[in-house]
């Protein structure tokens, strides 16, 4: 018998809105294949993007060209976007199964990594993910943010320490010009900040940074970069990879011009840059941050640390670990807790017993870990939707397949959902909102984020277009 399969449209559900299930839900929309398709991208937020959105610091450049070019994709109207519903509260996976032929996992590493050092839970230590999403305007995180450090230690050598280290060295002012909320300008506005520090435990030839990221530190007005020439330390490895890789050259040559340049011009914050420090305790008073125990490491010729038993303490009153994203773990699905990823094969999601589940993918952070930049997810799309594709005749085709059914199933739950002509509402309130704070404050701002969930959703909501 033919499988219905073969007479109507593949239904696939995508969990997740930001570059990966976008990237997926376009690949597959693209796809040379010779049978439809009909996608619901969803978020448990009332906008889509995820950490484009709700990850990136504000006033990083690149930013705008990721946000236009997933917007094209979803504004062309062939993939169905449903915001504000959560996988595993509003729907479980027994729906969707009922719903769908197919469902793909792109929700992303949304935790931070421990440290597991003593200290990490005074009052003042944070994972970075957090004041991230405070200064984005994520509706989840409280509006305000302790702000109240004059000194700052920034743990991490990667993109994100360098994004929170720059935003919370930043003048309040030279922000106004992004998206962000105003509470959290006001927030940052009466930060006593003086010095901001960021501690990467290798050498300046293994930073993770990016070229871009890097330089752009320099440029934040009346911060200056201090640097210590005895943290200049090379390697056999190192030397190895600023002679083989670009990029490790070209920051290599940017820190060392900062040492050579002395960037000391009397500014009233400044910008730490240490290597080869590693953590090792945060110091506590009352139960709050008063400093940061670190001992210097030794390079041990293949880019390895060893410490060398000579500690520092930093006096510090706030601690934020940039060491990594972790996957945060969902309903339902198998989690491996070391990786913090969905167990895997190319993108086929494995029960516990490591068997390829039926009609179960997975894509982008949760699949492969929290590393590696843009290209990488759409790399990642790419392998997961083809095992889709190649498994297509297999599928368990789903009971209710039809668009309406999941629509019915919401409403019968009360659950409001936004949709993409609501983003599309949100994201004009959101720049009517920029217009108006370019006429009364001093900049010109392009759009001022909206930020409480209820609000966000009422906006959306007044679009009120009906959704087939
Ligand atoms: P990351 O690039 O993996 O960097 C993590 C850093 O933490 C590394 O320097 C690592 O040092 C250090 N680290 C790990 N464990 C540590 C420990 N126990 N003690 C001290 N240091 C420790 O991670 P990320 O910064 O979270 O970035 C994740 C991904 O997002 C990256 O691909 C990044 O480029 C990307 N991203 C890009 C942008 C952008 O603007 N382009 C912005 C944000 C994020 P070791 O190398 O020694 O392990």
């Amino acid at each position: 018998m033919p499988s219905p399969l073969e007479n109507r449209p593949l239904r696939v559900a995508i969990i997740g809105a930001g570059p990966a299930g976008v990237y997926a839900a376009d690949i597959l929309t693209k796809a040379e294949r010779d049978f439809e398709v009909s996608i619901d991208l969803f978020d448990q937020h009332p906008a889509p993007y995820g950490l484009i959105r709700y990850g990136v610091a504000p006033d990083h450049p690149r930013i705008k060209g990721i946000v236009n070019a997933l917007h094209k994709v979803l504004d062309r109207g062939d993939i169905r976007f449903i915001g504000d519903v959560t996988y595993g509260r509003d729907l479980l996976l027994s729906d969707i199964r009922d719903l769908y032929d197919a469902v793909i996992f792109a929700t992303g590493a949304n935790d931070d990594a421990a440290l597991n050092i003593p200290g990490e839970e005074l009052e003042g230590s944070f994972g970075a993910s957090r004041v991230v999403s405070w200064y984005d305007g994520h509706p989840d995180v409280p509006r305000e943010w302790p702000l109240n450090a004059k000194e700052i230690a920034v743990i991490g050598n990667g993109n994100v320490a360098l994004d929170v280290a720059r935003v919370l060295s930043k003048h309040a002012d030279d922000l106004l010009v992004t998206e962000i909320p105003e509470n959290v300008y006001e927030g940052l506005k009466s930060s006593p900040v003086t010095d901001v520090h960021i501690f990467g435990r290798r050498g300046p030839a293994q930073i993770k940074f990016t070229p871009l990221e890097l330089r752009e530190l320099s440029h934040s007005r009346d911060v200056d970069i201090v640097l210590y020439p005895e943290d200049f330390e090379f390697d056999e490895a190192s030397d190895e990879a600023i002679k083989s890789n670009n990029q490790v050259k070209t920051m290599v040559n940017t820190l060392t011009n900062w040492i050579v340049e002395e960037q000391d011009t009397g500014a009233s914050r400044r910008l730490h840059l240490h290597f080869l420090q590693s953590p090792v305790e945060i110091l506590g008073e009352d139960g709050k941050v008063v400093g940061l125990k670190m001992e210097r490491q030794e390079l041990q010729g293949d880019g390895s640390v060893k410490g060398t038993g000579e500690f520092t303490d930093y006096p510090v009153q706030a601690v934020y670990r940039a060491i990594g994203y972790f996957g945060t773990e969902i309903p339902e699905v198998g989690f491996d807790a070391k990786r913090g990823v969905i167990p895997n094969v190319g993108g086929r999601v494995l029960d516990e017993s490591g068997e390829v589940i039926p009609g179960l993918y997975t894509t982008g952070w949760i699949k492969r870990g929290p590393v590696g930049l843009i290209g990488h997810t759409k790399g990642d799309a790419l392998e997961t939707i083809g095992h889709l594709l190649e498994d297509h005749a297999e599928l368990k085709p789903a009971a209710h397949p039809s668009e309406d059914a999941l629509i019915e199933l919401l409403n019968e739950r009360g659950i409001e959902f936004t949709t993409w002509e609501g983003w599309l509402a949100l994201d004009e309130h959101e720049k009517a909102l920029g217009a108006a704070a370019s006429e009364a404050g001093p900049v010109q701002r392009e759009r001022v984020k909206v930020v409480p969930r209820e609000e966000m959703v009422k906006v959306a909501r007044s679009a009120d277009v009906p959704v087939a």
